[in-house]
């Protein structure tokens, strides 16, 4: 069977290399190449887009955005060790890869790239997170991407994407809805990783929205939504009851019940309580 690329089968590049999976990196490899191909796939036409991956470890995802036809792929990895297997799939696309050494959390990741920028990444799930959070908050945010494509542990995935009534719900799902189109878009389980993960995985692809989904003031919006979850069994009115005095007002203001608890309350209802709330200060 014809490979996407002339490069080494991703278990000699890991072998020639001597790139055993560190736990600490939370290196779980991906290592079939129609696979990797198929998620970058999932990141839409990349032909018109640069592409900005974090911990392309031996390369899979790389290649697969690459042989896409990604224009520009900036490749941020934390481990010196993957960056000569990067630098073979650099001189098979010439100009089109530039890996950089470095903290994903810590190193600018526009140089290099021209909008639009797409986002792909299969990352530990705990920096994933993080990032994910950043991405989507200032001073990131108006964001520098067009799209995210990132894997995450099964359980996260299901909080960016839940809906009110659902455990999952919560702070996460209301940044991530407000200010893009969030979906699951892949399921993977532990095998298609080596060494394979505890978890199953699934890759979320989220789509910047050009305004907000409701208006709100993101401050307020923030602080409220903190405040809610925090304390997600009790009843809006004593759960926010440090927010504001009148907070069964504004509550009520916004359409919601003051007995009503923060999981039972949409995207919409909170955007309409921090707007109320805002008036008042
Ligand atoms: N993308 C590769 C694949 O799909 O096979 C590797 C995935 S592995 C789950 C995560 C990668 O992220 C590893 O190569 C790891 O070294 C790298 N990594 C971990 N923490 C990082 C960080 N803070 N910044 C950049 N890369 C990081």
């Amino acid at each position: 069977m014809s490979s996407i690329d002339d490069l080494p089968p991703l278990r000699e590049v890991i072998a020639t290399h001597g790139l055993a999976a560190k736990k600490s990196l939370g290196q779980n490899f991906l290592l079939d190449l129609n696979l990797t191909a198929k998620i970058a796939r999932l990141a839409g036409d990349l032909t018109a887009a640069d592409v900005l991956e974090i911990g392309p470890g031996p390369g899979g995802l790389t290649r697969g955005l690459l042989a896409e036809g990604a224009r520009k792929v900036r490749a941020i990895e934390k481990d010196p060790r993957c960056m000569p297997a990067l630098a073979e799939i650099a001189d098979a696309y010439p100009g089109r890869l530039q890996a950089i050494q470095g903290d994903a959390l810590d190193v600018d990741p526009l140089a290099y790239l021209q909008p639009p920028i797409k986002v792909a990444a299969n990352l530990p799930y705990n920096v994933g997170t993080e990032l994910l959070v950043r991405w989507l908050t200032p001073p990131m945010w108006p964001p520098f991407w067009q799209s995210l494509t990132l894997m995450f542990q099964r359980e996260v995935a299901q909080r960016i994407v839940a809906t009110p009534g659902s455990k999952a719900y919560g702070r996460l799902a209301l940044l991530a809805q407000w200010r893009t189109d969030a979906q699951i878009v892949m399921e993977l389980p532990p095998e298609a990783f080596s060494p394979p993960p505890k978890v199953n995985s699934a890759v979320v692809h989220l789509t910047a929205l050009p305004a907000p989904r409701f208006a709100a003031d993101a401050a307020v919006l923030n602080r409220v939504v903190a405040a809610a979850f925090n304390q997600r069994r009790k009843m809006l009115r004593s759960a926010l009851k440090s927010v504001s005095p009148d907070i069964e007002q504004h509550l009520m203001e916004a359409g919601i019940k003051p007995t009503e608890r923060a999981e039972q309350v949409g995207l919409e209802a909170f955007c309409a309580l921090a707007r109320s709330l805002e008036q008042d200060s």
